[in-house]
């Protein structure tokens, strides 16, 4: 027996039959073919003129894909479950009543995983008498599409060495801390924790057992985690963990130092034991910055102030300025020696006993296009992060050089004074100081005997053996050695008597203030006493007044550079001073 859909099914098609004036078997399997000859589910929906929607005709694809079945089930939208799973029949009733042209969405079966996806696509068909509003329905599944890029994007979310979520896993996650509306300034922190020398033991046990040693050290930190927090491996030796915090900044701390405890325990690889240590930075959310990425770098700036002060370290707001600044300062400097914008001041070294000039030491100076004189107390520590210190400080050697040889000839004779110039540790490290030297002392005409490179102590203490090295080779060249800034570093004195040193630069740290300071006082005289020991020579730095010079000769210093004397000058102001304390 027919039921009474199929029987309004029938009406409708006898109806259109007619309009078209086909027989009625004709109309149906042609319009049956053409939607049969489709690649994607398509079905003719109409409305009638009470509103409610009804499938008219539709092709095999899509009695499967919405598991109906043409000759039992209903042919009203609203009673057939795969439109109301979907959502698409409101939309469509919708769409028949606005009378556009066409319109597309994308529903999904259901929210299950097994869902399928679909783009669907309504077309509009001429209405007819029987039926005022008609469309095309097609679905396009894009159910293997959607899982693809889904695959893709947990693929590009996950570090794959330690399974754990990735940098952009953990920007998103932060992300959607700030953008949860109930997110309070000082709620969440970021912690930044680093394998402390983790490339060293990568090179020492090999790239596997690293590997290995991240995947425990990897666990160990899950297992510290509370419910909540979130845990990430944001860069090589690096994993941010995302927290809450209950009692501010206290409990973020507490945090770290529980991190520490349980990393300080051996880790048990499967060929060797091996204990690391780990340094951690901390930034809290939404008091300096709002976007995840800056929250994250602002751990590292706490982190690698961390690796130096050897506790965990809170980000400071002006670091991410100063770290700015740095980097203009290396961009511009970089420019600035290209352009050969740089200039040399001379500051004379008095000595003591006969006021005459011993020699000048050749200090580097930058006037910036914007910002003016630029100490190179600022610009030095740039160019030695940056490597630009070997190309500035092979400029500064060959240049002070050549203004020793330009007042020789001024002077229309060899002045009896010496060029100190100044070696940074990282050329020691990384240029070839030996040749460098050798060239300019030739370039320029000089002899080794009237070059005096000023070292500061970090030179020797980082590698002591490259060092002796750079020194024997500069005793070959006959030139002087001074140590710079004599007592900020930690000189074991074993080397200081190994090594061929000539001149011991006394730091102004203890000279400047020594006269008011009887620990300086103290200081100062020890090193003299230790130089004597060893047959060096002296020269106080930051000798700022004439009290202060009659103490120095006194205690038998035999150098003094200070503003006393003079403030570093130019080349020609420099000649004219030689010439008037010479005259
Ligand atoms: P330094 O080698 O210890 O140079 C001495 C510094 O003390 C100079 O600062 C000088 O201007 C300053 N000074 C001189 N007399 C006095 C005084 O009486 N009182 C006070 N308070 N300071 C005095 P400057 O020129 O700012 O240089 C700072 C540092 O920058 C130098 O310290 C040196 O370590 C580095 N530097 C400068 N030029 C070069 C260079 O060409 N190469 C390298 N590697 N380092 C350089
Ligand atoms: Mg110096
Ligand atoms: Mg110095």
């Amino acid at each position: 027996m027919e039921t009474p859909d199929a029987g309004l099914a029938y009406s409708v098609q006898a109806q259109a039959a007619r309009y078209y004036s086909v027989s009625e078997g004709a109309m149906d399997e042609a319009r049956q073919d053409y939607l049969d000859a489709l690649p994607v589910a398509a079905s003719v929906l109409c409305q009638n003129e009470a509103g409610r929607s009804f499938i008219d005709i539709s092709n095999e694809i899509f009695c499967g894909a919405a598991d109906w079945d043409p000759a039992k089930d209903p042919i009203w939208i609203d009673q057939i479950e795969f439109f109301k799973a979907t959502g698409i029949g409101p939309a469509l009733d919708d769409f028949l009543k606005r009378g556009e042209k066409a319109f597309q969405f994308d529903r999904q079966e259901s929210q299950s995983i097994s869902g399928r996806h679909y783009t669907v696509r309504l077309s509009r068909l001429r209405s007819t008498p029987y039926a005022p509003q008609r469309c095309l329905m097609s679905l396009i599944d894009k159910t293997m599409q959607v899982e693809t890029e889904k695959n893709l994007r947990a693929e590009m979310l996950r570090d794959s060495l330690t399974g754990l979520p990735n940098r952009l896993a953990f920007n998103e996650r932060v992300a959607a801390v700030f953008g949860d509306p109930l997110f309070k300034e000082g709620s969440h922190a970021v912690l930044v924790v680093d394998v402390t020398r983790f490339s060293r033991v990568n090179e020492s046990v090999g790239a596997l057992a690293g590997d290995e040693l991240l995947i425990t050290f990897a666990r160990r930190l899950c297992s510290v985690l509370r419910p909540g927090d979130f845990l990430a491996r944001t860069g090589g030796d690096e994993f941010g963990i995302l927290i809450r915090l209950d009692r501010g900044m206290k409990d973020a701390l507490r945090f770290a130092d529980r991190i520490k405890a349980e990393l300080s325990m051996p880790f048990h690889l499967s060929e060797m034991e091996i204990c690391v240590d780990c340094s951690i930075g901390c930034a809290l959310f939404g008091s300096h910055s709002n976007l995840p990425e800056e929250l994250l770098r602002n751990a590292q700036f706490a982190l690698k102030r961390a690796k130096t002060a050897g506790r965990t370290q809170l980000y400071e707001p002006d670091e991410a300025h100063a770290a700015r600044r740095r980097f203009r300062i290396e961009t511009d400097l970089r420019r600035a020696i290209e352009a050969d914008q740089l200039e040399l001041a001379f500051q004379p070294l008095i000595d003591l006993s006969t006021g005459a000039i011993s020699g000048f030491e050749a200090l580097a100076r930058w006037d910036h296009e914007e910002d003016g004189h630029v100490s190179p107390t600022e610009f030095i520590p740039v160019a030695e992060e940056s490597g630009l210190i070997l190309p500035l400080g092979q400029w500064a050697l060959a240049a002070a050089l050549d203004v020793l040889a330009d007042w020789d000839r001024q002077a229309g004779r060899k002045l009896p004074i010496y060029m100190g110039v100044n070696l940074s540790a990282v050329q020691i490290q990384r240029d070839d100081v030996s040749a460098v030297v050798a060239v300019a002392l030739k370039k320029s005409g000089i002899e080794g005997g009237r070059l005096m490179l000023e070292l500061t102590e970090s030179a020797i203490v980082h590698d002591p053996e490259r060092a002796a090295e750079v020194l024997e080779a500069m005793r070959a060249l006959n030139v002087q050695v001074a140590m710079d800034d004599f007592g900020t570093g930690y000189t074991s004195l074993a080397y200081l008597q190994r090594l061929p040193i000539d001149l011991l630069k006394i730091d102004s740290r203890f000279v400047t203030g020594m006269l008011g300071d009887p620990d300086s006082a103290a200081i100062v005289r020890a090193i003299l006493s230790l130089a004597d020991a060893l047959g060096m020579a002296t020269a106080a730095e930051g000798v700022e007044c004439a009290d202060l010079a009659a103490e120095l000769k006194r205690m038998g210093c035999t150098n003094g550079q200070g503003f006393h004397f003079s403030e570093p000058l130019g080349a020609e102001a420099a000649l004219d001073y030689w010439m008037s304390r010479s005259a």
